[in-house]
């Protein structure tokens, strides 16, 4: 793993700085998979999303807004940290700054317990699937830290999480409702809004039941080529544009798995195992498709390590 120059990042509550490491470039050789969709990399390891600002305890999302300094604008994060006479100094000011941690398994349970990140479903839903996660990972390491709540209660909670993010992902209606609660035909009257077409396009991705919405994306599509014509280039709009109807099933094939998984874990096998049928690409993911199935036949509803046969690069 080739590391790069690190981001800095400053707590949208005090403004204390930390910064978060880059790759350059990584692999995934002696990975592990798991069947949750984690994955631990020696060679690629996970930068974190969320943290919590050392100085002040407050939880935050790392994003453009908090992001002060990409990997390129070293000079940026140089004129950012004060005026240093030359460059030893600069780096030994960026060495002091503390690098973000990812959320511990209590921090999440505070974080979803708080309700904060309300404002955006996305958020919501990648903050569960990551709780999730780490439960999991918990319960692999046979829960060799102190039980923050009870083994009981951990086990309601991490039930009702996985019926949360179940409901999140499949329950069309709710995509139904965000769909038209933003008015979404209405804008595309006018000029699309290309901030209401990111958010959309989002929301197809997570759905279960792509026939029902195929009007949508078939409009979503037509209103990104519009766009295009007119020539509003954006660099929201480059990655919408590689946005492909084959992006998006891949993208529901793997929402297929994961929601099988999570029925898996509640122990619902069959739905698992129905889930698991809707998957398109059974190819790419024949290594967990097989163990999850042999896992529903087993009546066994952890989390299990994946082998998988052609691991990517
Ligand atoms: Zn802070």
């Amino acid at each position: 793993m080739r590391p790069g120059t690190p981001d800095i990042i400053k707590c949208p509550s005090c403004g204390a700085y930390q910064k978060r490491g880059t790759i350059q470039s990584g692999n995934t050789f002696g990975a592990e998979f798991y069947s949750d969709g984690s994955m631990v990399a020696p060679m690629l390891p996970e930068l974190p999303d969320f943290t919590k600002c050392p100085e002040c305890s407050v939880f935050y999302k790392i994003d453009a807004q908090t992001i002060l300094s990409g990997n390129a604008s070293m000079g940026f994060a140089r004129l950012l940290l004060g005026d240093f006479e030359n460059t030893a100094d600069y780096l030994d000011a960026l060495r002091k700054i503390p690098f973000v941690e990812r959320l511990s398994f209590d921090d999440y349970i505070q974080v979803i317990n708080i309700g904060l990140f309300n404002g955006d479903d996305n958020d919501i839903l990648a903050l569960r699937i990551l709780f999730w996660r780490a439960s999991n990972e918990r319960i692999r390491k046979g829960r060799n830290q102190n039980y923050p709540i009870g083994e009981d209660i951990e086990k309601i909670v991490y039930e009702e999480n996985c019926r949360k993010i179940l409901m999140l992902m499949q329950e069309n209606s709710y995509i139904e409702k965000s769909l038209m609660r933003d008015d979404y035909y209405y804008s595309l009257k006018g000029l699309p809004d290309i901030s209401l077409l990111e958010k959309h396009s989002k929301l197809l991705e997570r759905i279960m039941q792509p026939k029902k919405f195929e009007q949508y994306f078939s409009t979503i599509l037509s209103a990104l080529k519009m766009a295009n014509s007119r020539g509003d280039e954006k660099p929201l709009l480059d990655v919408l544009k590689e946005m492909t109807p084959k992006a998006v099933k891949e993208s529901r094939d793997e929402n297929c798995l994961l929601c099988a998984e999570l029925c898996r874990n509640i122990g619902e096998f069959d739905k698992c195992k129905s889930l698991l049928e809707e998957i398109e690409q059974t190819d790419k993911y024949a290594d967990y498709i097989s163990s999850i199935t042999f896992a529903c036949d087993e009546r066994n509803s952890n989390t299990i390590s994946i082998t998988r046969n052609e691991p990517k690069g």
